[in-house]
This record gives structure tokens, sequence and C-alpha cells, in this order.
């Protein structure tokens, strides 16, 4: 019988097979090609079009011993590919990443942990420490010990033979550790019941709907949801949870394991390959009960899925800018759809997009009114830094110290904002102003004091920081302009040379175990003031915490693309939010120079709903999303010339179509990058404008030398 196999194969599109009688379609093969063999998967007929072969000449495929990929999530392939007019076999390499192709652990290899040795030695009763939090993971793997207490295999292969990790029998058992009888959870408020209610009867009923679980930071929306994730163990089912970053999987672990008494599976980036595969395994096979990951976890198959919930779902992280454009929140809304489930979308400040999706009563809405137990909403502040600004060359204005040392005097914790990495994010020189750039983009390299770098945060170049100007060569002469966190770690100890002080950002909260550990450090009060970037803005619930200064308020508002407002209302409505949790109030300063802005303005006053009515005029005024299409067009090329020549020719070649337009090309604001020019187009369509139709015709009218390189972006975030 003749099939199509979509190969797991960069650059080929399916392909017609002989296929072994009775092979049912998502069932994983290996498919001869050339001289080799490659994996694929079996597809459904009448999907793609394939170039006609005679019968004769076909090959035949051979199934591999996997878990098939079930038709669902078939359909979400199809579904992304087109939508985001990326190749399937892009798509099908996510939901069949490496990691599921690699050989099962040996040996019996499922491990439980007794009890723990004495030791003198500071490292290992360290790791044997963090064994022991994680000690309800087991029975699991060597590997997956290892990731979860960030231990090697080698010095776990060492406790095995100590008798510490014991081999656990793998049988009937070890299911119950994934599928225990649930605890209790709390007593819900009744707006709390309310909702968890309906997310819990849909769970039951298989009713594929999108709900918005709309909520101040600390209503209590995650208890909320649980209750729905518990609902779905209780069936016997499983719970997909997405989170924004891995950093933040770790509190949310930590709280999942305080409520469940068990933890969940992971899925992110960091996981080392043997850990990747056992969880691909426990999460395919229906074992584990509840995922927690990164964007990535969305295109696994899970054969009980009950529900879907994407936490913080205003977040820019479940955007994917490389390779398949998407975005995991919209697909998550999809495969709800192809699964027959419900979807929760949770967050304080909903995208404009979600909002519209409510209004025209596609998404149900949830609304939990208040803080739980009655702990305030913080008192917002603005401070105007044309009128109160701080000293010469330093970012800390009179008010917001002044209240800093209320905080250090009555022993409370302030945070202090600032969303850039590093000491200063530009290097000029005194003498001839030259500003030291990167050779691959068009950007500034940015100082890292800590590590005596220069460093471009786009394609990753650095050097050591020079002592003497690279341009006319000058000594001494090169100076930090604007600041990093770094350089505002390093005002505050001037400021206050006794206070005890963290900077947490990407370059200093690396894994899971360092944000581990910060977090418990916050929580036993050994940290006056934290520093840090949106890592520390989401997720963290610190109850002596009553401060938060968000040094420059206007930082999100630099760029001024149509979600400029929107991203910093969000941003910043969310750091917010860390402020007085527990049962003391908080405050927040805003230091800004523009206090009369519209999103200053509505922060100021809480007014949300306003701010809200307000973005949608000027959206719906101009066409754009939620009330328009767009899809962003990047043309590059190492050289120059060809890049503006093609961008051009493309340009030229747009066809007229009712209701869509295309803007450019002009120069991309970021007009190199890696070392390769870029040039943007923006087609911008009607609503019920076939966008993807009238793109994937274009450019397949257009023939470009191999050296230019054009990306599709659908539903474009950025517009760098
Ligand atoms: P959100 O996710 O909306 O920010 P959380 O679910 O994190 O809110 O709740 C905020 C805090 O209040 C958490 O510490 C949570 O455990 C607590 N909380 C919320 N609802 C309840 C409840 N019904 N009973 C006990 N504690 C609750
Ligand atoms: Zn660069």
């Amino acid at each position: 019988m003749r099939g199509t196999v979509l190969l797991l194969q960069h650059g080929l599109g399916p392909l017609d097979y002989l296929v072994p009688d009775g092979l049912p379609p998502g069932a994983v093969v290996e498919a001869p090609l050339g001289p080799r063999r490659v994996p694929g998967v079996l597809w459904d007929d009448g999907v793609f079009e394939t170039r006609p072969v005679d019968e004769a000449k076909l090959r035949e495929i051979r199934a591999l011993d996997m878990p098939p990929v079930p038709e669902p999530i078939r359909r979400l392939v199809g579904w992304v590919a087109d939508y985001y007019l990326a190749p399937p076999s892009a798509v099908l390499r996510m939901v069949l990443p490496q990691s599921a192709f690699l050989a099962p652990p040996k040996g019996p290899g499922q491990y439980v942990l007794g009890d723990l040795p004495q030791t003198k030695s500071r490292p290992r009763a360290e790791m044997l420490e963090r064994l022991d939090a994680v000690r309800g993971i087991g029975p699991a793997p060597l590997a997956v010990w290892a990731a979860a207490a960030e231990a090697r295999v080698e010095t776990l292969r060492g406790l095995v033979k100590a008798g510490v990790l014991l081999p656990a029998e793998v049988g009937e058992e070890d299911v119950v550790v994934s599928r225990p009888a649930l605890p209790p959870g709390p007593v819900l408020s009744e707006a709390q019941g309310v909702a968890a209610g309906e997310l819990c009867a849909a769970v039951a009923a298989h009713r594929a709907q999108p709900f918005l679980l709309d909520g101040v930071t600390g209503a209590g929306k995650t208890e909320v949801y649980l209750e729905a994730v518990a609902q779905a163990i209780r069936e016997g089912g499983q719970a997909l949870v997405l989170v924004p970053e891995i950093a933040l999987t770790e509190a949310w672990l930590q709280r999942f394991r305080k409520r469940f008494g068990f933890a969940p599976a992971m899925w992110h980036s960091g996981l080392t390959p043997a850990a990747r595969r056992a969880a691909f395994r426990a999460i395919t096979s229906g074992e584990a009960a509840v995922v927690v990951g990164a964007r990535s976890a969305l295109f696994l198959a899970m054969p009980g899925l009950r529900l879907i919930v994407v936490d913080e779902a205003h977040d820019q992280a479940f955007k994917q800018e490389e390779s398949v454009p998407y975005h995991g929140r919209d697909v998550a809304v999809m495969r709800g759809q192809f699964e027959g489930v419900p979807v929760v979308l949770a967050t304080a400040t909903p995208a404009l997009e979600t909002m519209e999706q409510v209004a025209r009563g596609t998404y149900r809405e949830l609304r939990l009114p208040d803080r739980h137990g009655g702990a305030l909403l913080p008192d917002i502040h603005l401070i105007d830094l044309t009128r109160d600004p701080p000293p010469r060359g330093r970012w800390i204005a009179p008010p917001l110290a002044k209240a800093v040392e209320e905080r250090l005097a009555r022993k409370e914790q302030s945070l202090l904002f600032l969303n850039r990495r590093g000491y200063a994010p530009l290097t000029l020189c005194r003498a001839c102003g030259e500003r030291i750039q990167c050779p691959n983009c068009t950007a500034w390299l940015v100082e890292h004091r800590l590590a005596r770098r220069l460093q471009c945060h786009h394609c990753g170049h650095s050097m050591p920081t020079p002592k003497a100007c690279p341009s006319c060569g000058e000594a001494d002469s090169l100076a930090p302009c604007g600041p990093g966190v770094e350089r505002l770690a390093e005002e505050v100890a001037l400021l206050w040379p006794d206070a005890k002080s963290v900077v947490a950002t990407s370059d200093t909260i690396r894994t899971s175990a360092d944000m581990a550990g910060l977090v418990a450090a916050v929580a036993n009060g050994e940290v006056d003031i934290l520093i840090g970037t949106q890592m520390l803005a989401k997720g963290h619930d610190f109850p002596n915490l009553t401060l938060v200064g968000v040094v420059d308020a206007d930082l999100g508002l630099e760029g001024g693309d149509l979600r400029a407002g929107e991203r910093a209302f969000q941003q910043i409505g969310q750091v917010a939010g860390r402020a007085g949790r527990g049962a003391k109030p908080g405050e927040v300063f805003l230091q800004t120079h523009q206090p009369r802005a519209r999103v200053m303005q509505a922060l100021l006053h809480g007014a949300r709903d306003e701010f809200y009515a307000a973005e949608r005029e000027v959206r719906l005024a101009a066409g754009m999303p939620p009330f328009g299409r767009l899809a962003a067009i990047v043309v590059s090329a190492l050289d120059g010339a060809a890049a503006a020549d093609a961008a051009k020719r493309l340009g030229q070649a747009a066809p007229h179509a009712p209701g869509i337009e295309v803007w450019g090309p002009a120069p991309a604001p970021l007009a190199m990058l890696r070392g390769r020019h870029r040039h943007r187009l923006l087609v911008h369509a009607k609503r019920t404008s076939p966008l993807q139709a009238y793109v994937r015709d274009w450019l397949g009218r257009v023939e470009l030398p191999s050296s230019v390189r054009v990306t599709v972006d659908v539903d474009p975030q950025s517009f760098l």
C-alpha cells in the first residue's frame, strides 16, 4: 500500500513510500532516503500533496518500536505548519525531539531514596540535601535524580553502591507514585470556588473551552487552576501546565509538591539528554500525571490529556522567535480544540487579543476580583524624574531612597527592578566619542563588569573590556553610560553599605537550584534589597517584601511598537504585584520621565479597564491586531546589496489582493544581526482576508538567490 511519510529531515517535504499492511497513520517509522534511513511519521492520506512516483519504484518503510503520534497532535502539526507558514517537518521535530530516539537506559534503572548518611564534606551534604528535597520523584532513573538534584550520575552511582539510592521494584505501585490519593486543597473563597467549579466541570465533560482566568496577582489564580489539575488527576488523566521561564518552574514546583505531595514531570531546554529522554517517555506514555514546562512542552503527545494551563499567559516568552515562530498561547488554544479539553489562560494582565476573544464570546472569562485573605494591593506612587532627579551619575531618586531606608529600619525587604542586565548598556570614549558597537549587529556592546567583558545581547559576541579606546587608542578614556543592574548594585552598596543585597539576572541565576537558593535566602530574611531584571517580576511570593522600586519605568515604552504600552503595563503591573503579598501592605514607586503617559496614569490609578479600552480604540482605528492581521517578512543576506536588492524585488512582486496591503521594504531597525543585513516588509490584512494563502502564493512566485534568507513571522510580536 502507498502512504505518505513526513520525514524528520530539514528541508524535505512529505514523500510517498510503500507501507507494510496494517500500519496505522501516526506510526513512527524509519524510511530509506538514498543510502540512509531517516525517521519520520506515517501521515494521514490526503493531507499533503506529494510528487507522483511510480508504485513499483516506491521503497518500503519499517515501523519503529515507539508510541504513535496521536491524531490530535497530527492535526496540530498540520495546523501550525499551515498557520505559521512553516515546513511541517520542522513542526514535527518539536513533537519528536532528538531525545525521543535515544536508547532507553540500561538495567532495572528505577531508584528510590533511602536514609541519608552523615557526611563532613560540605558539597556532599548539600547534594544530599538537594536529593532529599526532591525525594518525592522516586522511583526514578538515576538520570532523573541527577537532573532534579543537580548532581552527576557518577556520583549517584556511588550512592547506589553505598545503599543510599535503592533499586525499586518496577511494578504496579510505581504508577501509584504519579497518581496518589490527593490531599485536599485549601478552602476556597466564594469567587475562587465558582471559578474552580467551572474548570473542574469542563475537565470532567471533556469540553474544548478556552478560559481566561483573570485576577490581580495574589488573587489565587494558581490555587484555582490547581483544583482543575487535581480533577484531571482524579480522572486518571494528564494535565499540562506551561510557564514562561525555566527559572520559574522551580518556585512552581515547590508549590506543587507542597500541594500534591509528588513532583510533576518537567520539560524544558535545561534538562540533560538522559533526563529529557526519561521525561519524554513518562509524558508520552501517559504515566506522568502532570507536566510542567516551557512552551516546547506544548507539542508532546499526552494520551491522557484533560487540561492545558498557560500560566502568566500574557508573557512574551510564549512567543518563539527562531525556527518555527509560533505563539504558545494560541497554539495551546488550538490544541485544546483538537484534543477536546479546556485551556486556561491565567493572568492578571491579559493580552488585548485575549480580551477581544472574551468580548467575542469565544473565551469564557473567570474573574477573581480581590487578593486572597484581604491582602491589599500595593499603593502606587510616581516619581517624576524631571522634577525629582537622582544626583548626577546615580539612578535612585530621593523619594525611592527614602522608602528603601524606611524598609531597612523596619527590617522589611525591597525589590529594585531594572530590566537591564550588566553594568552599563553603552560604553563611550570621552576622547573621540566612539561608542563601542557589536561587529555583527546594529547594537551597542553591554558592559558586564563582574565578568570584565563587553557583550552583545543579540548575537552573544563578547570581548574583554579594553583599557584603551579601540578607535583612538586613548588610555582610560572609556566611560560607561546608563545603568544596568550591576551598576545599580554598586549604588545600593554606596548608599547602604550595611544592607545585604543580591543581584538576580540570567547571568547570576542560571539553574533552578540557583533560583531555589535565592528564594530560600529571601524567605529566610538573608536579603534586604533584591536587585533584578524581569526574572524577579513574576511568580514569587515574598511575604516580607513591602517595597518595589521600578528604576526606569519608561524602558518598556522604548521602540514604540503597537504593543509597547500594553507590554509596559503588563510588566510593571506584574512586578508591582510582588509588593505586599503577605500581611503587611506594599508600596510601589515608578521612576519616570513621562508621568502623564497613559500607561503611567493607568498604573497610578489602578485603572485597568480604562487603559485597555483606550488601547483598544487605538488598535481598532488603525486596524491593528486583534482587529486586523499582520505578517512580518525579513529578507537577510551577508551581502548588504544582495539583501536590499532581494527585498526590493520581493516588494515589487507583491500581488494585489482585496483587503491586503504590503508595507516596505525598509531597512530593519536591527539593520544587521549576526552579520546579516536585514530588510523588513509588513503584510497587513483585514481580519477576514486570507493572509497565509496570500503570503504563500506571493513568496512562491519569486526566485531569490540561495544566499538570501526569507523568514515569515505570522502575528509578529517583535518589530526589530
Ligand atoms: P495568583 O496565582 O493569582 O497570583 P496565588 O494562587 O499564588 O495567586 O495565591 C496567592 C497566595 O494566597 C498564595 O500564597 C496562595 O497559597 C494563597 N491563597 C490563595 N487562595 C487561597 C485559599 N483559598 N486558601 C489559602 N491560601 C490561599
Ligand atoms: Zn551582536
